[in-house]
């Protein structure tokens, strides 16, 4: 039984929480603020900073004046001499989702009752850089500072005379007497890469991203070696001395004193057409040559702007809707381990929900032993999830200030969860391995393979029912598929005459496939789709790839020794040779006639991008390959054509500065004369 005081002593669990969170915090926006080498990604420390926000807002008693969220940047740093700035500059705060926008907009409407005008909202990319206050008077550059904490910056002067963008005196013979300018130094994306190299080649730490690299561009106290970084300025806002009636008149003013501004700003009439730009931009911002983290939304009257005023670290008439999240926080729930078609035994994070890239993650891979050592994973853990574009969501990182003192550590298990035989670990790779050629898992996982839709393209073969005929035993190599007949399926639980009849149809078509499918359909390691291909114009047969030296193998284009190795020791392998003969009783083709590519785009390289109306991805790569064409997947200067679908994004965009030719899908179809 609980003694009575213990409740009273024992640190209620949320405010135990919130206190390792402020902590975590603050050591994170000191690493990022002050020593420019962040600890985390910018994502990640969105997504806790909102969880301290959540939890202060339940409990406002327990906000402390030192939290992170009562601060407006990062103390400045004692290399320079601080300065106070003449009118604050302020944070932004941060929408993540369309509901937050709404929010937003509801928000600033219970503080203006007035009508609306037309141009209510102007959107600016929201650069990814460091933010800079500049004074002139009576037209001249006067200091440089940066923001600092928002109130008190650092003077760096010097440093800010050497970005060409800005001008020294602001090309007007009326200048205002006394004007601050705000705006975003930063380094444009090629420099930052090579400005990372040649950090590398020093052995120096890498900067994680452009904002930290400018960040310590000008702190550097030489400033002909800031000179050298080619650092550049974005203008987007005035302190004191502003002229004009809108944030646009305003930043056309700024261009008009010298300034460079943004020419990607829109003034848009309401949230949709907000919702509209902010889309164009998440996917156009890969092909801008400067680092954007989101779309900052402003009311454009400054007559608003004044009236609606500032929150204590943020103005009520803008917000940054951030770009989705490609990292996130999540917390370890459990591992299952997947053992794959060549036995890599794969451990998978078990997750609470997160949302990355746009999508809902739950599971995401530990990838191996030595990752799962290296992290030091324990089951309970916080961890960074990370999800960029297509790539399979993988955990990054452990927040080890936040592990449950009760958190156990995770070890791979030491014999196979499909089977039970002992694994093989180690060797000349990170991979644990299950070697039992009999293991259900290995088995169901060939199958599916074999089944997929660029193999042997079986359908309504695969997940559950291929793990149904391993467990009963009457599939052990894909080869026993050809002996299922219907009325063995159609005797099982489950199953009736029309849907076993399907199955041994599609197994049947199957028999049809051609050479370069069915060697792909094997599952030999490092053989994928296009190396099968490959393989197979060059081996035209089974018997010949079966002579086929390693040596004779590297001969072909993009075929290294790693993958020559496992073709040879594939095909070499005894219980191999029986499974290709029963595949070729079976009436499947191990061989095809020398391809000579013929047709319209025969020897031409073709890019796809973007939704074609008619045509899924597979269909459209098909119908080029039989006009004698190779699909790629980024646009190059080899590249022939591109195929532009709806919502084309970064490829198109490569095509056109490279002076590619670009094809709609009609103009695809005649010319492969598929009408
Ligand atoms: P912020 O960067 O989210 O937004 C405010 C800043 O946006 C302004 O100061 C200005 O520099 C910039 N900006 C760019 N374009 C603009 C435009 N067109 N109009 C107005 N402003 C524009 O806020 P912050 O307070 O500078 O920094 C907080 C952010 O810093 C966090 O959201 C986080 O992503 C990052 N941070 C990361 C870590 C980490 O450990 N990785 C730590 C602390 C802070």
């Amino acid at each position: 039984m609980a003694l009575p005081w213990a409740a009273e002593l024992a640190p209620h669990p949320d405010q135990k929480r919130l206190f390792e969170l402020r902590q975590l915090l603050q050591k994170a926006a000191h690493a990022y603020y002050v020593l420019d080498a962040p600890i985390m990604a910018d994502e990640t420390y969105d997504q806790l900073y909102r969880e301290l926000l959540d939890l202060e807002q339940q409990y406002p008693e327990w906000i402390t004046p030192d939290s992170p969220t009562q601060r407006v940047g990062g103390s400045p740093s004692q290399a320079f001499p601080s300065m106070t700035h003449p009118t604050p500059l302020y944070s932004l705060d941060n929408a993540f989702t369309w509901g937050d926008l709404q929010a937003w907009q509801d928000r600033w409407q219970k503080w203006w009752s007035a009508e609306l005008p037309p141009d209510l909202y102007i959107c600016e990319l929201k650069i990814d850089g460091l933010a800079l206050n500049l004074f002139y008077e009576q037209g001249v550059l006067v200091w440089g500072a940066t923001r600092g904490d928002g109130v008190t910056g650092e003077n760096i002067t010097a440093n800010v005379r050497t970005i060409r963008s800005i001008p020294l005196r602001l090309q007007t013979d009326h200048p205002p007497a006394q004007v601050e300018i705000r705006g975003e130094a930063f380094l444009p994306q090629p420099v930052f890469a090579q400005l990372n190299r040649e950090r590398e080649q020093q052995g120096e730490v890498p900067f994680a991203n452009p904002r930290n690299a400018a960040a310590g561009t000008l702190r550097q106290l030489d400033p002909r070696l800031v000179a050298q970084r080619r650092l550049d300025f974005f203008a987007y806002g005035v302190g004191i001395g502003g002229q004009g009636a809108s944030q646009q008149e305003m930043l056309e003013c700024l261009a008009r004193w010298g300034f460079r501004t943004n020419p990607h700003s829109r003034v848009c009439g309401d949230l949709q057409a907000v919702q509209e730009y902010y889309k164009i931009w998440s996917e156009r911002r890969q092909a801008l040559p400067y680092g954007t983290d989101g779309v900052v939304v402003k009311l454009n009257s400054l007559a608003m702007q004044a009236a609606l005023g500032f929150t204590q670290k943020a103005p009520r008439w803008a917000i940054a809707w951030k770009f989705p999240a490609e990292t996130g926080v999540a917390t370890i729930v459990g591992v299952t381990v997947q053992v794959g078609r060549t036995g890599t035994l794969t451990p998978v994070a078990e997750l609470t929900p997160v949302r990355l890239a746009g999508t809902r993650v739950t599971r995401a891979t530990l990838h191996h032993a030595q990752r799962i050592q290296e992290l030091d994973i324990h089951l309970g853990d916080r961890v960074v999830v990370r999800k960029a574009g297509d790539i399979i969501p993988e955990v990054v990182q452990v927040l080890r200030e936040l592990r449950p003192p009760d958190a156990v550590a995770y070890r791979l298990p030491s014999h196979c969860p499909a089977c039970g035989e002992p694994v093989v670990a180690g060797g000349d790779e990170a991979a644990t391995r299950c070697v039992n050629r009999r293991c259900p898992g290995i088995v169901r996982e060939q199958i599916n393979h074999w089944a997929s839709r660029d193999a042997l393209d079986i359908r309504g073969l695969g997940g559950k029912v291929a793990q149904q005929l391993v467990d009963l035993g009457w599939v052990q190599t894909v080869a026993d598929l050809y002996d299922l007949t219907q009325a063995r399926l159609q005797s099982l639980e489950r199953w009736g005459a029309k849907s076993a009849a399907n199955l041994i149809q599609a197994i049947d078509r199957s028999r049809q496939q051609p050479w370069p499918r069915v060697l792909y359909g094997l599952g030999i390691r490092h053989v994928g789709s296009g190396t099968a291909t490959r393989l197979t114009q060059h081996f035209p047969s089974v018997q010949a790839l079966q002579q086929a030296q390693v040596a004779d193998l590297c001969a072909i284009a993009g075929i290294g020794a790693e993958i020559a190795q496992a073709v040879q020791a594939w095909f070499a392998d005894a219980e191999n040779q029986a499974l290709l003969q029963r595949l070729e009783q079976a009436g499947l083709s191990l061989s095809c006639a020398p391809a000579t590519p013929k047709g319209a785009l025969a020897g031409k390289m073709v890019v796809l991008t973007g939704r074609l109306p008619h045509f899924t991805r597979a269909q459209a790569k098909a119908m080029i390959e039989r006009a004698g064409g190779r699909v790629g997947a980024s646009v190059t200067q080899r590249t022939d054509y591109v195929v532009v679908g709806e919502e084309a994004g970064a490829k198109l965009e490569k095509a056109r500065a490279l002076g590619i030719p670009t094809l709609n899908e009609a103009e695809l179809v005649a010319l492969v004369g598929e009408g």
